[in-house]
């Protein structure tokens, strides 16, 4: 379409218009079918247009649009109880993006730190190959220069270490020091995982300094690993939960989560967001938080992971020579290449499958959580023929 002229030039998109969805599937305007192995970058969890969440969203639609934070809002009040009974924490803030959840939790650290410590306590440990958003704070957050170039000076008070490697975390906590903001596993930074040792000394250090620990689980929450959030799956729990992408099954929506003396540093007035928390997303993802907490649909997550991981590993043992490693966790997989593999993506889409890398070299797979056996059976032999 001609019309794509007119649009920022601000992505490097594949060359088709998507237009329809349904479940694992979507169909350009040529009427081609994809298998998603995208999900709107673990977006559409649930699969597209499902239909109990456009039905909750539809009546909320039919009902009341939207109403100022200045007031009460039903579907608002529901969603936040569900997301802090099944966690740790008390009380949600919620914005419209997974850059403006961060965000909210960089603000709330700085206050914290403000009000117990003094002006002076502000910085923020961030971790290498990070990926936090694209507001000026959250990536000033992020620790991928390729994303701050151009975009300088970065905003101060954020400090980077590498990955998994305590002592350098260690050494990286000064008096200036208010939090530690990781993502259990960096999606967008090529599905790396967090270990269980990092993460425990993260939490003690926190404890030990009075820091916040806050966990980015914008790509990784909402059941993507197994469990409603990845850090069930650790060791640990943090005192801070960022969440968007997945919460609204496609309808815009962020959540800052934390317990309640924590939140309590961000009184009336401090922070804001005038479509936060809007009704019509809100009715989305409690239908996507109620369904995620359904018999069995945590634990097929599990066994869907298990079984993707494993027909990735067989096919990584064949082709020793270009792949370097698979690894994942629940339906969070990546396959990693000794080399870049610029084409891979356009050579999916040509056998009707949507996947993306990271950098070139990460195949990384974020189906709709809804994917089947068969599914998986299909990207399987469609990869392992191309490569
Ligand atoms: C996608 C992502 C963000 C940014 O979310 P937006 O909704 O694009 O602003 C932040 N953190 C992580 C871990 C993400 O994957």
């Amino acid at each position: 379409m001609q019309a794509q002229g007119y649009i920022a030039d601000t992505y490097r998109r594949f060359p088709v218009t998507l237009v329809r969805g349904a479940g694992t599937r979507v169909w350009d305007d040529m009427g081609r079918e994809y298998l998603d192995f995208v999900a709107g970058i673990a977006v559409c969890s649930l699969g597209h247009c499902n239909p109990q969440v456009i039905k909750a969203a539809q009546a909320q639609l039919e009902r009341l649009v939207h109403v100022s934070n200045l007031y009460s809002s039903q579907p608002q009040m529901e969603l936040a109880a569900l997301l802090c009974r099944h966690s740790f924490a008390d009380r949600v803030f919620f914005c419209n993006s997974g850059t403006e959840a961060v965000e909210s939790a960089i603000k709330l650290a700085r206050r914290r730190g403000h009000n117990l410590h003094g002006p002076d306590c502000y910085e923020i440990i961030c971790l290498e190959g990070s990926f936090h958003g694209r507001t000026l704070a959250s990536l000033s957050a992020t620790g991928q220069p390729v994303y701050q170039r151009g975009f300088e000076p970065m905003m101060p008070g954020f400090k980077h270490v590498p990955l998994n490697n305590p002592h350098a975390l260690k050494r990286g906590v000064t008096c200036r020091t208010c939090a530690i903001l990781l993502e259990p596993i960096q999606g967008e930074g090529g599905v790396r995982i967090a270990t269980d040792e990092f993460l425990q000394t993260a939490r003690d250090l926190c404890d030990e300094h009075d820091l916040l620990l806050m966990f980015d689980e914008v790509q990784v929450g909402m059941g993507r690993t197994g469990s409603l959030f990845a850090y069930e799956q650790t060791p640990v729990t943090p005192d801070v939960m960022c969440l968007a992408k997945a919460l609204g099954n496609g309808l815009p929506i962020g959540a800052m989560l934390a317990g309640e003396t924590t939140m309590s540093h961000l009184t009336p007035g401090s922070h804001a967001s005038t479509f936060g928390g809007n009704p019509v997303a809100c009715a989305a993802a409690v239908e996507v938080v109620k369904t995620m907490l359904s018999n069995g649909f945590l634990q097929r997550i599990r066994e869907h992971g298990d079984y993707l991981q494993q027909g990735l590993t067989a096919i990584a043992a064949q082709h020793s020579d270009k792949v370097k490693e698979v690894r994942g966790r629940g339906l969070i997989q990546a396959m990693e290449f000794h080399n870049p593999m610029p084409d891979l993506a356009l050579k999916l889409l040509e056998r009707g499958i949507l996947a993306i890398l990271s950098h070139d070299t990460v195949l990384r797979l974020i189906p709709p959580l809804v994917i089947t056996r068969d599914e998986i059976d299909l990207l399987l032999k469609t990869l392992q023929e191309i490569l």
